[in-house]
């Protein structure tokens, strides 16, 4: 039935200031009432101890004491006839009768302790008892009609209060609804757009309270998103041109061979041979990254010295380096044991070492150092090379991404190796960074904890 948020909090004030008003209003009628009945019966018996005093120094005893008529006080209003008892000072009953006890009787001791004394030159000659006892409660009936007006005028402004408060309460809750509601119908409308394929939809909510940081997860996730499909889109298309690029090759020269255009011989073998591979290299690192998105990429780890790690790297780069006349070094302060998968660790710094040669002109130098630093092993590989741009340098670990794709593709570079070397240091536990000076060079480090 309320399926509004906003109706729900409404009627929820509303409820509560309606509690709040029939509490406040109960306790103040009933302690209202109590209170003028008590200032009442106060009255009541000064003015009879006032009569019975002057009665008292006019008679110079209390027999024949009775009530004067009516008129004869000049107060007609003087009610107090049914209300009080006078006793002696033995507290003998003389007027007025409570309880069981009539004129002549003995006032109760329970009774005694709330007589008041009547004294006349500092002598008690009687006592004055109120037969309401003040802890019960009183009467509306035997409250006089000035006393009745001003309570049914007190109460007729806690019910013009109340009104007011249920209207304030309404307006208010209103308010306060539509305020809480509103982002959360935008957050709706927002999520069903998301959900019909509009990735990257935004909310416009600037509060601060839960709701807004609800908005900006939610903005952060259409984002998110959105950037995974345009990536999924792009690396989709990389990879098509990627395998098309040598394939092409080798069907060119297999449509030419077979069309007699040309004689085979080693060099137009060894060409087709080498887009096969590039073909063969693309598919291994795709299978590698997909291995490691879905958390499979299973890992031999073993005790390896770091020393021996670094050997192989030098090994297997050390022609390759000194053929295209750039210096190779390997730096190790101390040795020390790492838990690796040597296989996969030596791939890691295969693929650093290899893109270092490529990037470094001739003359410079490449050094591969290992180190400890507290529970963490660093390594590093660092060359003098081209560097990578500052803007650039964020990027470099993304699928595909070729600082110069132009001329990487004509080297026949997928853009993967870096991707590769970080998915394989995360599955060690670790992380890799890159710092680089452009014409200076670049260094790239892995820490494992
Ligand atoms: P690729 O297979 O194209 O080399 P990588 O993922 O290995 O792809 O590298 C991404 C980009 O980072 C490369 O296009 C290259 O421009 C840049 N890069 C990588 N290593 C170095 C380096 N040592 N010096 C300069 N640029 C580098």
């Amino acid at each position: 039935m309320f399926r509004s948020i906003a109706l729900k909090l409404t009627l929820a004030f509303v409820l509560v200031s309606l509690a709040g008003i029939v509490m406040m209003g109960w306790l103040v009628r009933s302690r209202t009432e109590n209170q003028i009945q008590q200032l009442n019966n106060r009255n009541q018996v000064a003015s009879f101890v006032n009569f019975a005093e002057d009665w008292y120094v006019d008679n110079g005893s209390w027999d024949n004491f009775r009530l004067s008529p009516r008129g004869e006080q000049g107060n007609s209003n003087r009610r107090f006839g049914r209300d009080v008892v006078l006793t002696d000072e033995q507290y003998t009953i003389i007027f007025g009768e409570i309880g069981p006890n009539d004129p002549g009787d003995k006032l109760q001791q329970s009774v005694r302790q709330r007589a008041q004394p009547i004294e006349i030159n500092n002598e008690t000659v009687g006592y004055v008892v109120s037969k309401r006892d003040q802890s019960n409660s009183p009467t509306v009936q035997a409250l006089g009609a000035a006393e009745q007006i001003f309570l049914n005028q007190f109460r007729r402004a806690v019910w013009l209060g109340s009104g007011v408060a249920i209207l304030v309460a309404l307006l208010v809750g209103a308010f306060l609804a539509g305020t809480l509601s509103r982002p959360l119908r935008k957050l709706t409308t927002a999520t069903q757009a998301l959900a019909d394929g509009n990735l990257g939809e935004q909310v416009d909510i600037r509060s601060n309270d839960e709701i807004g940081n609800l908005a900006q997860a939610f903005n952060k996730m259409s984002n998110d998103l959105a950037l995974g499909e345009q990536q999924r889109k792009q690396m989709t298309a990389d990879i098509a041109h990627d395998l098309r690029t040598p394939l092409s090759v080798i069907l060119g020269y297999t449509e030419a061979l077979s069309e007699g255009k040309f004689e085979g011989d080693a060099e137009v073998y060894e060409a087709m041979h080498t887009e096969a591979q590039h073909l063969n290299r693309l598919i291994d690192d795709l299978r590698t990254l997909s291995l490691a998105d879905a958390g499979k990429l299973s890992l031999q780890k073993t005790n390896v010295q770091a020393s021996e790690i670094l050997h192989q790297a030098h090994m297997a780069w050390r022609v390759g380096a000194s053929n295209r006349n750039i210096e190779l070094v390997t730096h190790l302060p101390n040795d020390f044991e790492v838990v690796v998968d040597p296989g996969r660790m030596g791939q890691i710094l295969s693929n650093l070492v290899s893109n270092s040669i490529r990037y470094t002109p001739a003359g410079g130098t490449i050094s591969i150092s290992a180190l400890q630093d507290g529970p963490s092993a660093v390594f590093n590989v660092a060359d003098t090379g081209n560097g990578i741009p500052a803007d650039q340098l964020p990027h470099i670990f993304d699928r595909f991404y070729r600082v110069n794709a132009a001329r990487e593709t004509a080297q026949g570079q997928s853009g993967l190796g870096l991707t590769i070397v970080k998915s394989l240091v995360e599955a060690h536990g670790g992380t890799i960074s890159a710092t680089s000076e452009v014409g200076a060079g670049t260094t790239f480090t892995i820490r494992l904890a």
